[in-house]
């Protein structure tokens, strides 16, 4: 599977950008986010989950957060939380796992999640089997695939300030696509770096360069790595059913998040600076709460609100 995201992109990049109070993103954080924003389309794609695939990578760098969320309608959004000077041509180390506490957790929220149901989540540090850091989210998450799905599993990842690009290639269970029930896991992990002809393809995919995976479109890509396998193309998704940024933010949830917060909260806000205002982190679009709105927001539904209200 090959994933090329240039407008989804540049969408997400120049929204951060036009952010008065944070500016663009540095150049080593819009890689790492780039990546995270292709990897999870991958994921997205591959599994095909009914729900949001959620990708972070968090720990204790300068780097507080980066997040990258994808839905089942390849709609995809993306931000991260940074604090404190970069190195310039800083690695995953430097940006997240400075004391080895870095983490990188993939989490799975169904679409219609019952009420008390909780998401799936998988956690990985960002270390190898012996302890040494990992240089490459790509390394990260191609361990986290081996383990959690107990198939062999190789991605390349690269992004600069135009694309954000992925390959992955992921041998299929023996016994039939989609028919994982028929190899126990046992027998799947068993056979993991046995096929030949998993090996060969997955060794010729590894040899793609970042340049090339950001500069050459999906078809050379293709003839250039397996000019000597037989091919064969799926239809790509792309214009409305393809990868497009898109914010799932609403004033109705930053309401929730506000009522969450207590009215108690609020009130201290709005006696600070006379009223609320919260700016989506990842579109950008600013939410405005006078004293009159945040009082509707405490007013249990059924009454009446209070007198000074006005419908909006
Ligand atoms: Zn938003």
């Amino acid at each position: 599977m090959v994933v090329r995201l240039t407008d989804a992109w540049t969408e997400l990049l120049a929204r951060r950008a036009g952010n008065t109070e944070t500016g663009p993103y540095a150049p080593p954080v819009a890689e790492l986010l780039g990546e995270m924003a292709a990897a999870g389309v991958l994921m997205q794609s591959n599994i095909k989950f009914n729900g949001a695939l959620v990708l972070q990578v968090f720990g204790d760098g300068p780097v507080k957060l980066a997040v990258a969320e994808v839905r089942s309608d390849l709609g995809l959004r993306a931000t991260a939380t940074v604090a404190g000077e970069l190195p310039v041509d800083a690695r995953l180390p430097d940006m997240v796992n400075v004391g080895g506490g870095g983490r990188c957790a993939i989490t799975l929220d169904p679409q219609d999640r019952r009420p008390g149901q909780q998401p799936y989540q998988g956690v990985v540090p960002l270390h190898g089997d012996r302890g040494e850091k990992l240089h490459r989210l790509s390394d990260v998450l191609q361990h986290y695939m081996l383990q959690s799905e107990q198939l062999d599993t190789t991605l390349v990842l690269a992004a600069n300030d135009q694309v954000a690009a992925g390959l992955l290639i992921q041998r299929m269970p023996i016994k039939g696509e989609g028919n994982l029930g028929a190899m126990t896991a046992a027998e799947n992990e068993d056979a993991i770096g046995r096929s030949e002809d998993y090996n060969r393809i997955a060794t010729l995919a590894a040899s793609l360069t970042r340049e090339e995976l950001l500069t050459l479109d999906v078809d050379t890509i293709l003839r250039r790595l397996f000019w000597e396998e037989k091919l064969l193309r799926f239809a790509p998704r792309q214009g409305a059913d393809g990868p497009r940024f898109s914010c799932t933010c609403s004033r109705e949830r930053v309401g929730n998040m506000l009522r969450n917060l207590g009215a108690e909260e609020v009130e201290s806000i709005l006696a600070e600076r006379g009223n609320v205002e919260v700016g989506c982190e990842y579109c950008g679009q600013q939410y405005h709460f006078d004293p009159v709105d945040a009082a509707q927001l405490f007013t249990e539904p059924g009454k009446q609100p209070p007198a000074t209200s006005r419908v909006q």
